[in-house]
């Protein structure tokens, strides 16, 4: 994951020239992002580029610090941001409620600039910390792909994306053809170099960053391919099954000398908010397997059509 040099923090506040003596302090050393309103907060927090960490104020009309707060804490999606509250009140069950609803820290107003910043720095530090944990929690070690768990987190992501955006989703399945015989005839480790280099050439393929390939499990792949035509997503399942078979990794088999192919399902749909990511998952599945049927090293592919009862 690339990430920008410089960390973002969001200031929200309510009053113009608190936003400003922050911004002034934390700007040399961090991207600042300002939000007057505990609305616009939730709108840069929930967007593509969400910050690092939030200095939230608390008395702020409309949506207070606590209901910004709480929201982020309720969705997976904003739920690691760090929050430090900033504020004038200082009665210790003020405090108390801020950090059981989920802050890191608790600053009151008047605060020393000096410890404000050390406490930032201390919570960037985590969060860079952190970030990394989930990064290397979310790879296959043997391929580096995403894996499972990515995978899984990035389609219901996905999902929700195309749901909002009105655009269409796909999802290839990719099985190697005979991959048991690779491990039967030159052994396990040379079955991991054949999987390394297959996930290799796939993840050449898949070159938008809106696109996601993942190690599924043993010897399958998927990738989510977000806002492409079904036909589209079917000749890149295509390019892939070409790219792979012009590897010419040798298979031997008792009888025949082989080379290694992949078989791939893909599908298609307009998500909404009636159907599941389960369904176009086991729609590409089942398209997988009609791939083996029809003697593997082949795609086939299916748009749900989800206007039909
Ligand atoms: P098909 O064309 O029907 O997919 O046949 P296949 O032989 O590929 O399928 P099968 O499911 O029978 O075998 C998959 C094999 O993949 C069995 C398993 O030992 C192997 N495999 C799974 N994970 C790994 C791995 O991490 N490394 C190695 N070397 N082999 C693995
Ligand atoms: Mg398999
Ligand atoms: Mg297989």
């Amino acid at each position: 994951m690339s990430r920008p040099t410089k960390q973002t923090v969001l200031v929200v506040d309510d009053e113009p020239l608190n936003i400003q003596m922050l911004s002034q302090a934390l700007t040399p050393w961090y991207r600042v992002k300002a939000a007057t309103s505990g609305e616009d907060a939730l709108v840069v927090a929930f967007s593509d580029d969400p910050p690092d960490l939030i200095l939230l104020d608390i008395k702020m009309p409309d949506v207070d610090g606590y209901t910004v707060c709480t929201r982020l804490k309720d969705h997976s999606d904003t739920r690691d941001i760090p929050i430090i509250f900033i504020t004038g009140k200082n009665a210790a069950e003020d405090e108390t409620r801020g950090l059981e609803l989920g802050a890191v820290d608790y600053i009151t107003k008047p605060f020393s600039l000096p410890i404000v910043m050390a406490r930032i720095r201390n919570q960037l530090l985590l969060k860079i910390k952190t970030d990394m944990l989930e990064e290397l929690a979310s790879i296959d070690s043997l391929t580096e792909l995403s894996n499972r768990r990515k995978f899984d987190e990035s389609l219901d992501l996905e999902w929700r994306r195309s749901v909002r955006n009105h655009t269409k989703l796909s999802i290839i399945m990719i099985d190697i053809d005979f991959f048991k015989r690779i491990n039967d005839n030159y052994g396990h480790a040379a079955g991991d170099i054949c999987l390394k280099m297959i996930a290799e050439t796939l993840d050449l393929c898949v070159r938008r960053s809106s696109d996601i390939l993942a190690r599924y499990g043993g010897e399958e792949f998927a990738a989510i391919i977000p806002n492409l035509k079904h036909a589209d997503a079917l000749a890149l399942a295509e390019k892939m099954r070409e790219d792979i078979a012009a590897l010419s990794i040798p298979i031997l088999s008792h009888k025949l000398n082989h080379k290694a192919t992949i078989s791939a399902g893909v599908a298609t749909i307009s998500p909404t908010l009636h159907t599941l990511p389960a369904n176009l998952l086991s729609k590409a599945d089942e398209q997988l397997y009609e791939a083996k049927e029809a003697g593997r090293n082949c795609v086939k592919g299916l748009e749900i059509d989800t206007l039909s009862p």
